[in-house]
């Protein structure tokens, strides 16, 4: 038999948990076609990747991400392929850049705001555009879209705080049926992010319905986190999932609201008494301590009714920004204490703001003169809206507990970038350059938690059976050659709050579609990625 490539010598991890064992991992035309020994293979193949001491597993699956419009802008995808993720979930937490009204992608641009920043016309208006720009241009990893409540509201011109018209509610179900058939993998939503906030659970199970009669399509949710929410957050997805008859992936689990630090265990029997009952309920988690996104997250629903230019013409009304300053000031996600030196600048958009970048809001409203919560303000006027923060607002313990969870697995919430553009000057969240090995390193092999394989399968089977992908996510012949080969006695992340910018250590090969993205530990400029449909 012969190879186009044999990797030779590593531990192979298959990703479905089962243990570890010696082989090389044969891969012909883009597939793996043989795991075993095939020495006798090594002097007629081209290329031939030394995994000595090395463990060879499936590309990571990240399923969590907002990776949508950066993979545009950034199509080597360097953050995330350097980390060894192969595939990207994009459209989360109710943010997609499609679909757009009537041709127009002004509207949706501007109501998602600063967690789709790109700097690339967006010329589609659907899945199929967006996968034909994405595909067209090329792309060094594979992406899995969804999408987004928040995109679907904007869409049917329902961006306010009341449930959507008849009308507006069957264009919304239409969008997302159009969007499943185009192969997106399933709909989510940002329950504390207008517009999608502004959804009742009816709503919700209206929409989620649409995707019952899709198989593997699922309902991924950033949930309603609100102060004292923490449990019925969970109760509300998992009831959403059953009403609907879709499964749901629990966005990003975590617990922002210090007064349930440590009981994580209440949010899990959620999820546990659900799949007691037959409901395919599965979670996702991020392995820092700090969260990151929009700073209007901050703001009171109200203050954000009707869309960017509706919540900036409220801050500019001194009225309504007294009132505005009133009602923010009793504490976000419906009254949760701000502490604004834990509030950390990640991203702004002008040039006079630049140096705000790093910096906490405590620090700047010192400097200014006002208070928190006016600064916050003021801000947000001055970047018109395109400003996101850091916020150190988690415990350790918990995201021990969560990782360790046995239907939790490994997603980024970050985006793929490279430190050009409008990402030279920003201090993203490091999770975008490092999720993936710190939990091998920090987790697996230096603060033990989880084995490598549990690790492993928690960033490669666990989240391709969640996107039904039966032929990724796996190393078996016949599978997509998506494949990494990293050390595990080095592995590690880099990137933290204050240098974020940098690439992990310890993962010397990456390939993707069967080709090296990620050659001794170098992009190698290859684009063999593509935008997958579910199903297929
Ligand atoms: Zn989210």
């Amino acid at each position: 038999m012969s190879f186009d490539t044999i990797i030779q010598g590593g531990i192979v991890i298959t990703g479905d948990g089962s243990a570890s064992f010696r082989a090389d991992v044969g891969i012909s035309a883009g597939r793996i076609t043989d795991i075993a020994d095939l020495s006798d293979a090594v002097p007629n193949t081209a290329e031939v990747i030394d995994a000595a001491g090395m463990i060879v597993c499936p590309g990571f699956i990240d399923i969590h991400t907002h990776s949508d419009v950066t993979l545009v802008d950034h199509p080597g995808a360097q953050s995330k392929a350097y980390q060894g993720v192969t595939t990207e979930v994009t459209g989360n937490c109710g943010f997609s850049p499609y679909p757009s009204p009537d041709g127009n992608s002004g509207s949706v641009r501007e109501g998602i705001g600063p967690t789709l920043s790109s700097t690339e016309d967006w010329s589609w208006t659907d899945v199929s555009g967006y996968s034909e720009v994405v595909n067209q241009n090329g792309v060094s990893i594979n992406v899995a879209p969804l999408v987004g409540h928040s995109a679907l509201r904007i869409a049917a011109g329902a961006q306010n705080d009341a449930p959507p018209t008849p009308d507006q509610l069957a264009h919304m179900q239409r969008s997302l049926e159009i969007g499943i058939e185009q192969g997106a993998f399933g709909m989510s939503t940002g329950l504390t992010l207008p517009p999608s906030s502004y959804a009742t659970t009816d709503e919700l199970v209206s929409l989620a319905s649409v995707m019952s009669r899709f198989e593997h399509a699922f309902y991924a949710t950033h949930a309603r986190v609100w102060a004292g929410w923490h449990v019925k957050a969970v109760e509300e997805a998992v009831q959403i999932g059953r009403s609907a008859s879709v499964p749901v992936q629990f966005s990003h689990i975590a617990i922002v609201d210090s007064r349930v630090h440590g009981h994580g265990e209440q949010l899990v029997a959620v999820i546990d008494n659900a799949r007691g009952s037959g409901d395919d309920v599965t979670t996702d988690m991020y392995p820092y301590t700090a969260a990151s996104s929009g700073m209007s997250q901050m703001l009171p629903g109200w203050v954000q009714e009707g869309g960017v230019s509706a919540m900036l013409a409220r801050l500019r009304d001194p009225a309504t920004r007294k009132k505005a300053h009133e009602s923010t000031s009793k504490g976000w996600f419906g009254g949760l204490p701000f502490v604004f030196s834990t509030m950390v600048i990640a991203t702004v958009a002008s040039e006079e703001n630049a140096g705000l970048v790093g910096k906490s809001l405590e620090e700047i409203a010192a400097d200014r003169g006002v208070d928190g919560v006016e600064a916050m303000l003021m801000l947000i006027d001055e970047e018109d809206n395109e400003i996101s923060k850091i916020m150190h607002n988690r415990v350790e313990g918990d995201i021990r507990f969560f990782m360790e969870y046995e239907h939790a697995m490994i997603g980024s919430d970050g985006n793929a970038i490279e430190r050009t553009g409008i990402w030279e000057s920003s201090m993203p969240h490091p999770r975008f350059y490092g999720t993936f090995p710190r939990v091998l390193g920090k987790y697996v092999r230096d603060e033990p938690l989880i084995s490598l394989e549990t690790a492993v399968h928690k960033m490669t089977g666990m989240p391709a059976r969640r996107l039904g992908l039966s032929d990724r996510g796996v190393l078996r012949e016949g599978a997509v050659a998506d494949v990494v080969v990293f050390d595990p006695a080095t592995v590690i992340d880099l990137a933290t709050f204050e240098d974020p910018h940098r690439y992990p250590v310890g993962i010397p090969h990456v390939l993707v579609n069967g080709e090296p993205v990620i050659k001794n530990g170098k992009h190698t400029g290859a684009r063999p990625g593509t935008v997958l449909k579910r199903g297929v």
